[in-house]
């Protein structure tokens, strides 16, 4: 392609994007396409010679369009929220076009010294403390994987240039709540640990990790011989947002000589809000926090802000130094490469310095309050509403619900019933929720904060949900109480 074809199709495609996001609103938010079906429309080969590239944009909106689900729709309600903000989408056009490999400062001194920048803002936006400096990682998977990596090489004094785990005496041992996202199981055996010694914590009413189970499972695994070694406490679970208690965890780590990694990838980005931050007080005893603003902040997928309080230590179990890899300003400079798993990184920065520069962080705290107060409006109906269950307190912008009709207790009859419901709304286009299930218990999880969503589109949820529940009710068997 020449710089006059890429300039042509360039524009085409600019304005073929704004249409598709004026347009949003009228296109159903979940794919209802068929599996195989968008298979089906691709060639089994690839094609020998070159197309015009007319062909490949209409495809893209014949072919592909089809099968995406709507994540910056305004009705979309499910997982959690994944804005990718405009001045994002414009970022990601200049980070392609610059093409850049940013494994190291002098591979694209501007990528490295904008992402300390960034990392500096956020931190500041989030009001962690001064001692704590940060990596943009691709995913809260990756940093929760590098946090377990790190404090098992602190509780093996750096076991990993010996015999590695095989060498140990006695296990370690990962501690975590039963609301764990499934990424801390997957870093505890990724990070060799094992399931056998991965411990979840039992948690109270409203979700969080009981800080009394968790010191007596610490004691009993000290006791049986095993170590301890890191606690992940989260700030806003998957399920339902809840917090676990950050400062009693800390007091427990210290007390153990434990890591403690805090995991607040979806509620983090709430921590720009003075009012929130009351959800992981006592943070500053973490020895590493991960925060998502691929998630509800508006950087788009994806962007995830790893932070440590020793950066000296990560260094020391990441850095690897080949010579090909090293420069004339190794000693002055941050190489990025060392401070977390790839080689390899994408100038993501640029993505997260747009953004604040086009939104400033008001405009960013304003719309996080909007979602909270959508979210407390959906609270209130509910709490209103007979034959409404709420399953969890709504601490940010997640609202956990079931339909209980009543005189139907049949926990069997009433999560089929609930899951139902769900397909129902989700098949008709109009809006799109998970479902989940919470200590036993089929729920709709309601989960508000795409960029695009306003009241009305939580009131038209709000709607469709009771009157799929009304017909769901009526057709279905009761069966139970
Ligand atoms: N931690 C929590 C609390 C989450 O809610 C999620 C995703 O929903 C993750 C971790 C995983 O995030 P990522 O997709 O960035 O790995």
């Amino acid at each position: 392609m020449d710089i006059e074809a890429f300039r042509r199709y360039g524009h085409q495609l600019v304005d073929w994007v704004a249409e598709y996001r004026r347009g949003m609103e009228g296109r159903a938010v979940m794919s209802g396409v068929a599996p195989g079906k968008i298979r089906g429309m691709l060639p089994a080969r690839a094609p020998e010679v070159g197309e015009e590239f007319e062909a490949v944009l209409e495809d893209l909106e014949r072919v592909i369009l089809p099968g995406i689900t709507h994540w910056n729709h305004p009705s979309f309600f499910a997982y959690f929220p994944s804005n990718m903000s405009l001045a994002a989408v414009l970022a990601e056009l200049a980070i392609a076009g610059l093409g850049p490999q940013c494994m190291s400062w002098q591979t694209s001194p501007a990528a490295t010294e904008l992402e300390e920048v960034m990392m500096e803002w956020l931190r500041e936006m989030l009001g962690l403390p001064e001692e704590f400096s940060g990596a943009i990682q691709d995913t809260a998977s990756t940093a929760t994987l590098c946090a377990l990596l790190c404090a098992r090489e602190r509780s093996t004094d750096f076991g990993m240039n010996r015999g590695g785990l095989q060498a140990e005496r006695a296990p370690l041992v990962v501690y975590a709540s039963d609301q764990v996202h499934s990424s801390m199981d997957k870093a505890a055996l990724l990070a060799g640990l094992g399931k056998e010694n991965v411990r979840l914590i039992e948690t109270d009413e409203a979700h969080g990790m009981r800080a009394e189970a968790l010191s007596a499972a610490v004691e009993e695994d000290e006791r049986a011989g095993r170590r301890p070694c890191a606690v992940v406490a989260t700030v806003g679970t998957t399920g339902t947002t809840a917090v676990d208690p950050v400062a009693q965890a800390a007091e427990i780590a210290v007390r153990h000589g434990m890591w403690l990694h805090v995991d607040a990838a979806m509620a983090g980005a709430a921590m720009i809000l003075p009012e929130c931050r009351w959800m992981w007080e006592g943070v500053e005893r973490a020895d590493s926090v991960v925060v998502n603003p691929h998630k509800w902040m508006g950087t788009g997928f994806d962007f995830s802000a790893y932070y440590v309080r020793d950066s000296r230590h990560l260094i020391r179990v990441m850095s690897t130094n080949p010579s090909v890899l090293q420069t004339a300003r190794d000693g002055e400079v941050k190489n990025y490469r060392d401070w977390g798993i790839p080689l390899g990184r994408r100038f993501r920065a640029l993505k997260f310095w747009f953004l604040v520069r086009e939104q400033g962080v008001t405009g960013l705290r304003e719309r996080l309050r909007r979602d909270m107060g959508n979210a407390a409006w959906l609270k209130k109906a509910v709490d209103e509403e007979g034959e409404w269950e709420r399953m969890a307190p709504v601490t940010l912008q997640t609202v956990c619900i079931r339909h209980v009709p009543t005189g139907n207790q049949d926990e069997a009859w009433l999560g089929a019933h609930n899951l139902a419901i769900a397909e129902k709304v989700n098949r008709s286009g109009r809006a799109y929720l998970t479902p989940a299930v919470l200590k036993g218990k089929q729920m709709l999880r309601v989960s508000i904060g795409a960029e695009l969503t306003e009241l009305r589109h939580v009131e038209a949820l709000w709607k469709e949900l009771r009157v799929a529940a009304k017909e769901e009710a009526g057709g279905g068997i009761r069966g139970g109480g």
